[in-house]
Parts: C-alpha cells; sequence; structure tokens
C-alpha cells in the first residue's frame, strides 16, 4: 500500500530566492555539500546542484531496493571469484569489440596473473541504480557499478539539509514548526562508506600496527568533496590515515617490496593496506603506457583493491546483460525466490551480438528505437546512445563493432513537477526524474564472502528532458526522498 502523495511546500519564486536559496548555500558552503564547478576555480567551491525540497518516494519501492541489495553484493562477488571461469570467458571475447579499455584491462589483469596475484582478498563498494516503473511501483535496475560509486558521501549531506530546513520549519515559513511530519531519512552511507574501508583494512594482514588508504582519484577531480568526506569519517569514526594520489603518481609516490609484494606510500613510509579507486574506470584515466603499468603495480600489490580489476569487469554492462538471462543467473544464485527477488528489478537488456538474440536486437534497434537506450562498456555517464540517435549511431559504426553494445528498454518513471533544482547561480522549477542508488560492500577471497553489508543510499534527480542523469558529468543533482 502506498500512502497520499504528499504535497510540497508552496513559496512564491521571491520567497524561494530570498529565503530558502540562501539557507541552502549557507547550509551546503558550511557543512560540506559542494563541488567545483565546471569552469574550475580552483579557490572557490561551488554549492553542490541540489533539489529545493526532497522528493516523494513510495516507501515500498524504497524498501524493495535495499532489500535487493545483499543479493545483488553476494552475486557479483561470485561473479569475481570467476567461478568456473564464466567471468574471464565473458570479458575475453568482450575486449574484442572494445580493445581499448574493456581490452587493456583484461590484458592487465592477464598480466597481474602472471606475475602472480598477492593479494587474494578484495573488496567491492557497489552501487546498485535504479529508477521506478510507475506501473506497478517497482524499482528496476540501470545498472550496477562496480568501481568509483560516488555522492555516497553528499548523499548524506543533502538529507541532513533537508531533514535542517524541514524540522527548523524553513520549510513552513512563519509557523515555525516542520512541514512534512514524517521524519526526512538521511543516508548512512558518508559513514557507511568509511566503514567499508575500515573493516577492509581491519581484514588486512599488516607488516606493522598502523596502515593507510590510498585514494586513487582523478586530477582535477571537481567532487573532491563527497570523497573527503569518506576520509574524514574514515579517520574520525576509525582512526584510519588517507593519502590521495592519481593512478599516474603511483611509480612516484610508492613503492613496493619485491620480497613481499607490499606497497608503501613513500613520503611516510606507511603501508597501503586498502587501494581504493575513484579512478581509472574511463580510458581518459590512463594518459601514458606508464599509468597502464601503475595499474597493474597495484593489482598485483598486496594491498586490498577497492575494487581489483575482475571486480570492475564484473560491472560491465554486458555482464549486466547477461545476468538477465535466467539459465545464467542459476549458475550464481541457487535459491529461486532469490532469483525472483532480482528478477522482479530487471528490464529486458538484449544482446547486440550474433548470436540469434543478437540479430533480432539488430533489427529491434532499427525499427523501434524509441523504446530503447544503446550502452557501450563504459562508465561515468555521456556514453549511452538514445532512442531515435541509435539507428545513425550504428549505421555510422562496423558492424561487427554492434556485439560491444547492449540495447536496454527504457524505464519510463513520471515526472515530480512540483521541486526546483537549485545550482550554483540559478534555482528553477522543473519536471525532474530521481534516479535511486543503494550502496553495498562485500568482501571476498576466490571462495569465501567475509562481510556482505548494506551501505545507504542515494537519490539524483534530472531535468526530464534530459536523457542522462551525471550530476558531476552535468546532468543532475542530489536530491533526498520523503518517502510515502
Ligand atoms: P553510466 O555508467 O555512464 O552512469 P548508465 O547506465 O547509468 O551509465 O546510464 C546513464 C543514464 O542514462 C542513467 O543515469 C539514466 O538517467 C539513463 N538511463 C540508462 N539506462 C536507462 C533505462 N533503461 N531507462 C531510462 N533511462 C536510462
Ligand atoms: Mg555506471
Ligand atoms: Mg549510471
Amino acid at each position: 500500500m502506498v500512502g497520499e502523495y504528499p504535497k510540497f511546500p508552496q513559496f512564491s519564486r521571491s520567497e524561494i530566492s530570498e529565503q530558502l536559496v540562501p539557507e541552502i548555500r549557507h547550509w551546503a558552503l558550511t557543512n560540506g555539500l559542494v563541488m567545483y564547478p565546471p569552469n574550475p576555480n580552483f579557490v572557490q567551491g561551488a554549492v553542490a546542484p541540489t533539489t529545493l525540497y526532497p522528493t516523494p518516494f513510495p516507501r515500498q519501492s524504497f524498501d524493495q531496493a535495499i532489500s535487493v541489495q545483499t543479493l545483488y553484493n553476494g552475486l557479483y562477488a561470485k561473479i569475481a571469484q570467476d567461478q568456473d571461469g564464466w567471468l574471464s570467458k565473458e570479458i575475453e571475447s568482450l575486449a574484442e569489440f572494445d580493445p581499448e579499455f574493456t581490452g587493456r584491462l583484461w590484458n592487465l589483469y592477464v598480466q597481474a596473473k602472471e606475475k602472480g596475484i598477492s593479494q587474494k582478498l578484495a573488496l567491492g563498494v557497489f552501487r546498485s541504480d535504479y529508477l521506478l516503473d510507475v506501473g506497478n511501483l517497482e524499482v528496476k535496475q540501470v545498472e550496477f557499478n562496480t568501481v568509483s560509486v560516488s555522492f555516497g558521501g553528499l548523499s548524506t549531506r543533502v538529507g541532513q539539509l533537508h531533514k535542517f530546513l524541514n524540522d527548523s520549519g524553513r520549510y513552513s515559513g512563519g509557523s515555525g514548526r516542520p512541514f512534512y511530519r514524517e521524519e526526512i531519512p538521511v543516508s548512512d552511507s558518508a559513514f557507511l562508506l568509511a566503514k567499508s574501508l575500515a573493516d577492509a583494512a581491519h581484514h588486512f594482514q599488516a607488516s606493522n600496527d598502523t596502515t593507510i588508504v590510498a585514494f586513487v582519484v582523478q586530477k582535477g577531480e571537481r567532487n573532491v568533496f563527497d570523497q573527503r568526506i569518506l576520509e574524514y569519517n574514515l579517520f574520525e569514526h576509525f582512526g584510519i590515515k588517507s593519502v590521495r594520489l592519481t593512478i599516474h603518481e603511483v611509480n612516484t609516490k610508492t613503492f613496493v617490496d619485491p620480497d613481499t609484494s607490499r606497497i608503501y606510500y613513500k613520503p611516510s613510509g606507511e603501508e597501503i593496506s586498502v587501494v581504493y579507486f575513484r579512478a581509472g574506470y574511463s580510458p581518459s584515466d590512463f594518459v601514458e603506457e606508464q599509468d597502464w603499468q601503475n595499474r597493474l603495480t597495484l593489482e598485483t600489490s598486496y594491498a586490498i583493491k577497492a575494487p581489483n580489476l575482475l571486480t570492475q569487469l564484473a560491472g560491465a554492462k554486458k555482464i549486466q546483460q547477461l545476468l538477465t538471462d535466467e539459465s545464467i543467473l542459476q549458475c550464481f544464485i541457487s535459491d529461486a525466490s532469490a532469483r525472483r527477488k532480482l528478477g522482479s528489478s530487471f528490464v529486458k537488456i538484449h544482446p547486440m551480438d550474433n548470436s540469434e538474440a543478437g540479430l533480432s536486437a539488430r533489427k529491434l534497434a532499427l525499427k523501434s528505437p524509441e523504446r530503447f537506450v544503446l550502452k557501450p562498456q563504459r562508465e561515468g555517464g555521456g556514453n549511452n546512445i538514445y532512442k531515435g540517435d541509435i539507428p545513425a549511431f550504428l549505421r555510422s559504426i562496423p558492424e561487427q563493432d554492434w556485439s560491444g553494445y547492449i540495447l536496454m528498454e527504457l524505464i519510463k518513471p513520471k515526472p515530480t513537477t512540483e521541486n526546483f533544482v537549485v545550482k550554483a547561480d540559478q534555482f528553477a522549477q522543473e519536471p525532474i526524474l530521481s534516479e535511486l542508488g543503494i550502496f553495498g560492500y562485500v568482501l571476498f577471497d576466490e571462495s569465501t564472502i567475509y562481510l556482505n553489508e548494506y551501505a545507504g543510499w542515494l537519490l539524483r534527480s534530472k531535468s526530464s528532458s534530459s536523457d542522462e542523469g551525471g550530476v558531476a558529468a552535468g546532468f543532475g543533482c542530489v536530491d533526498s526522498v520523503v518517502l510515502y
């Protein structure tokens, strides 16, 4: 049962601009709900794009998404354990169609295996993303991210912001009472994602008392504050220090003991227990040959990788497509009711290869493109081809390359029309669509899963006129929920 759709507060534009928006800016700047602006002025941060109000979300759908998270964590851990070499086989053939990235990562993995992988433990820090299917109020999975999942830090902050605006009476004008009687939930992701790194560090067999966590980040990252929130939580709650370095800096800022494969941070000499990747998910993160070499160095080091190469590769969109096939899912999940639960979050995803199913999907893509989004094996937003653009795109590339794509049915959530998007220098009321992300983490080796945990949630909203949704990519904003 879903409750009544919550009412939004009603303010005039001048009230919003004179009262609420300044509140948001002060709160955001004070509490780190910030991001560097697109045209980087690295002296000043800017308020991260947010919504003015939390967006209504059905409680049962929210709970459904949370309830499948540990099933997904376990599923992807099993895949990354490479049971019967299934993942290796799939990635190896996918590598052929995407030599610039999937191929290069696969190649690194093969080299790492030859050199010897000294650390058997791996940490998966995941985020499963969903859109709400308005037909049956089920959440449907957009994608499963296994590398560099972001916004766990800012999600907590935007929830705190909305809760403050509500509980302090800002949303009810003069009355001073909360506008929403129900509590505004705040995602625990900032704490729980830090805990995932701490848990991994605690399982690490250190040569010394103290170890540090290395955050591997992109040069010029705009979303640094989201990452910093995790670093500060890691130190405050778990007493674990962290350092930040780019892939390019690995060979100058770290050294590996050739006898033990243990890796140390040069400036302090401290051992790195966990390498947490917030970079390395896109080919542009590797500029020089040395950068690929550095990724390999990290992979073969004794530090626990979050994620290791196989776990990252398990997040390929091709793997997501294959898992919608019941006979494949069955190989990883024997429990039929667990399979049903996962299956209720799937939409149809077709291969685009030259199998029988792929050949009919190729026809479908050309004939009814309006129903689909075409996805390459890429992360980070801005890579997909939508609807009417699909046929011309397909015709523009060699037909043998089509196999590197998947064709996914579009999920059609209902836009929310009454919320506002607040950006650093403007705010506007526009219809928005919201994407719910659920975080989770799993610590495992080739045969055992040691930890499998839910780790908070994230709501991102974007203008319904844009197909894409990334916040850092400039398409969306961070949001929170009012459940009904
Ligand atoms: P990325 O790894 O680049 O984030 P996604 O698969 O998440 O790729 O796609 C990017 C965006 O495209 C999503 O955030 C969502 O807004 C939109 N999108 C992706 N798949 C679908 C779908 N099946 N239905 C509707 N929108 C989608
Ligand atoms: Mg992704
Ligand atoms: Mg995405």
